[in-house]
């Protein structure tokens, strides 16, 4: 047997030392690598890098199973990146409800998803929201394109109509009603 190899023992001598010397290198850089990686996760890089050089490899598994998922510049950026957004938010207020972007309070759609917002008023044209029923600038009422103010006294308010609605109703209409006594009373006198 050892006639056999001999003449191979020198190259084995070496081949052996070879691997000696890559596996310190490897070993030297791992805990190289683990202390820098624990430094920018801010993870005892200390500790990390004593245990890498005695178990190697098993801290190295042990290290990857447990690291902080995101490394400290990470973390700083996405908190600079929240604090941008919500300073944006609150300097811009609105935003569309579909696509977050900032909006102003008067647009028709969004610019950027072309999301209907508000419509236009069919008296005057002014931006409404679409769940509003009567426009808020001109008393002009979506469903019907009549004004508010000027429906006919004599028609009973719908039953869908709020009691607002009700209410502006019954006013207008003990309003039209006083001055036509005042005025129908000189008018029996005078006959
Ligand atoms: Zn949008
Ligand atoms: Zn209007």
């Amino acid at each position: 047997m050892t006639d056999l190899l001999g003449p191979a023992m020198p190259f084995l001598k070496l081949a052996g030392q070879l691997c000696a010397v890559f596996y310190v290198v490897f070993h030297l850089s791992l805990v190289f690598w683990v202390v820098r990686d624990a430094q920018r996760r801010g993870a005892m890089a200390w500790f990390w890098g004593v245990a890498t050089l005695f178990f190697g490899v098993l801290t190295w598994v042990v290290y990857m199973v447990v690291r902080p998922p995101e490394t400290l510049d990470d973390a700083h950026e996405r908190e600079l990146e929240i604090a941008a957004r919500e300073s944006e938010m609150q300097r811009v207020g609105a935003t569309c409800p579909h696509c977050f972007k900032p909006i102003e309070s008067d647009y028709l759609i969004c610019p950027t998803c072309m999301k209907q917002l508000k419509k236009p008023c069919a008296n005057c044209g002014r931006p409404v929201k679409s769940s509003w029923s009567v426009c808020p600038y001109c008393k002009t009422r979506q469903a019907a394109g009549e004004r508010v103010a000027d429906a006919p006294h004599e028609a009973a308010p719908a039953p869908n109509e709020s009691f607002a609605d009700a209410a502006a109703h019954a006013e207008a209409l003990a309003g039209a009603n006083t001055p036509k006594k005042k005025k129908a009373a000189p008018a029996n006198s005078e006959a």
